[in-house]
């Protein structure tokens, strides 16, 4: 802008102009580092079934303890490490992560482990995929993977393909967030997803929305008929449970339950075989 004003007219340069991306340069870098070092760690939540009230499956969900700028938010680095191509890398050291996590707890809880739709695009996925299984010895039918609807905008043929491929391995396909963004609901009729996972928004509006009931209701119908288990993530309050359950939704997840806790935590106050006495279990409550 200040070439237009023509040479001279420096009174008018703000220095804040370029400020955000500089910023963005220098945690890119940092990103980079961070996923070098192994810096990046997991955190696990648990899912209830409304069924029995266990646990059934964690979600893998990825933390940056910046040593400067204190926790960075996923909803900024995962975009940034998809925006610098760096989500490939990151993507699999998550996934190896998990596995050897899962295959070391003393219980037969799946992970659930999200994927950038990038990791569709770069190399073999599948490929990648096994090799870490094998590697890690998690039995294929404790891992779970969650995608969005955003997966599916580049190559609609590759991708459907490479998740037959996956879930052919025994692996469960998860669509996360359904029903903000794009979502279509022809996605079902391409792919047999294991669950679908309501997005926050609804359960936010449930208690004080007639839509959000209704959409959350015709999800689940679709659920039922499709054979297809349904989640509803982001649960805060009894009041949401309570009409979730009412509504028919197979599993919960949320803040009332649990928030993500450290592997160490999820061992030994959640994943306990029963009889077995946590040693440091303080007030946390074990039945999740
Ligand atoms: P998501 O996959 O939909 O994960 C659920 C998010 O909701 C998590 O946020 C979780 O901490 C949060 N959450 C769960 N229960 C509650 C609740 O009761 N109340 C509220 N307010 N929030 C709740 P988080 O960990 O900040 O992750 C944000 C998003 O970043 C994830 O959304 C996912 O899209 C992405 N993400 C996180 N980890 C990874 C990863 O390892 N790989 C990829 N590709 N994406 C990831
Ligand atoms: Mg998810
Ligand atoms: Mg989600
Ligand atoms: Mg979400």
């Amino acid at each position: 802008r200040a070439k237009e004003q023509g040479r001279g007219s420096i009174c008018c340069f703000d220095p804040q102009m370029d400020a955000a991306p500089r910023d963005r340069r220098s945690l890119e870098g940092d990103l980079r580092s961070a996923i070098r070092r192994g810096d990046i760690e997991l955190v696990y939540q648990p899912v209830m079934s409304t069924q029995t009230g266990l646990i059934t499956s964690v979600e893998a969900l990825a933390r940056w303890l910046h040593p400067e700028k204190g926790p960075i938010s996923p909803h900024i680095f995962i975009p940034l490490a998809e925006e610098s191509g760096l989500i490939v890398q990151l993507g699999e050291t998550l996934l190896r992560q998990a596995c050897s996590d899962a295959a070391s707890w003393s219980s037969s809880v799946r992970v659930a482990v999200n994927l950038s739709p990038l990791q569709f695009q770069a190399g073999d996925l599948c490929a990648t995929v096994a090799g870490i299984l094998k590697e890690t010895g998690l039995e294929a039918n404790r891992l779970q993977l969650e995608v969005t609807e955003g997966l599916v905008i580049r190559d609609v043929e590759r991708t459907f393909s490479e998740l037959e491929r996956l879930r052919a391995l025994g692996i469960q396909i998860l669509m996360d967030d359904f029903g903000v963004g794009y979502s279509s609901l022809s996605y079902f009729q391409r792919f047999p997803f294991d669950k679908v996972k309501i997005d926050k928004s609804f359960v936010d509006q449930i208690t004080t929305s007639r839509a959000a009931r209704a959409i959350v209701q015709a999800i689940v119908g679709l659920g039922d008929t499709l054979g297809m288990g349904v989640v509803a993530e982001g649960v805060e309050t009894e009041d949401q449970m309570r009409l979730l359950v009412e509504a028919g939704c197979t599993h919960l997840q949320g803040y009332l339950f649990s928030p993500p806790v450290r592997k160490s935590v999820l061992q030994e106050s959640f994943l306990l075989p029963l009889g077995a006495k946590p040693h440091d279990a303080g007030d946390v409550d074990r039945n999740g």
